[in-house]
This record gives structure tokens, sequence and C-alpha cells, in this order.
């Protein structure tokens, strides 16, 4: 016969089971609510085994995309002050195929990106 203090522990260790499935369960239905939510934005999911990047996500919007998508950023140039959007394909590129790290992001439009890349290479050139 098991004891009353054996019962006890076997109870909660079946009610914390118990517990441990039910967030599970949650956990799954946010999930898929997320991924919905991201398909019918056309969301770009995140490959994180291409992240070469030690830094952490930014966390603009990351409670409902998880970190696991990238979202449309919008952005004003700092030059010229057009508004812009950054794209998540363009922002996977900058960050799985160039190896950016997350805090890198656009500043610039692609305009005065270019000349200050070219700004940058006359001054090289000069020192
Ligand atoms: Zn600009």
């Amino acid at each position: 016969m098991a004891s009353s203090r054996q019962k006890r522990e076997q109870l909660a260790a079946k009610k914390s089971r118990k517990r441990l499935k039910r967030r599970q369960a949650e956990l799954t239905e946010q999930e898929l609510r997320i991924k919905g939510e991201a398909a019918a934005r056309r969301l770009i999911a995140v490959d994180s085994s291409k992240i070469r990047s030690r830094s952490v996500m930014p966390s603009r919007d990351v409670p409902l995309f998880a970190g696991k998508y990238y979202l449309d950023y919008s952005f004003t140039c700092i030059d010229c002050r057009s508004k812009q959007v950054w794209t998540g394909l363009q922002q996977k590129w900058w960050h799985e195929d160039f190896g950016a790290d997350w805090e890198r992001i656009a500043v610039r439009c692609r305009d005065c990106r270019r000349k200050e890349r070219s700004r940058r290479d006359e001054a090289r050139k000069t020192h």
C-alpha cells in the first residue's frame, strides 16, 4: 500500500503533467494562429539555420510573430526623409544571405544608400 505521502506526490505529479499538457496544447494553438496569420499576410519565414548573427532579434512585433517571420518595415530615410518600406524579402536576404546582425536595419532608401556607398568609397581612396 502506498503511504499517503506517496499518494500525495503521485497526485501532484499527475496534476503537473496535466498542466504541462494543457500548456503545450495552448502553445500549439497559438503557433497555428500565428502561422495562419503569417500566411494571410504573406509573411516571409525566418530560416534560423541561415542566421549567423548571435544578436537578439529586435522586439518590434515579436510577441505576435514570435520572431519567426519578417514583417514589412516602414521607415523614413535619414538622408532624404522619404518614406520607405523594407520588405520581408529584402530583410531575409540581408540577415540570411548577407549575414547582417539583427540590429543592422535599413535607415536609407536605395538611392541614398548608393550615394552613401560611393561617398565612402571616395573617402577611402583619398586617405
Ligand atoms: Zn533617401
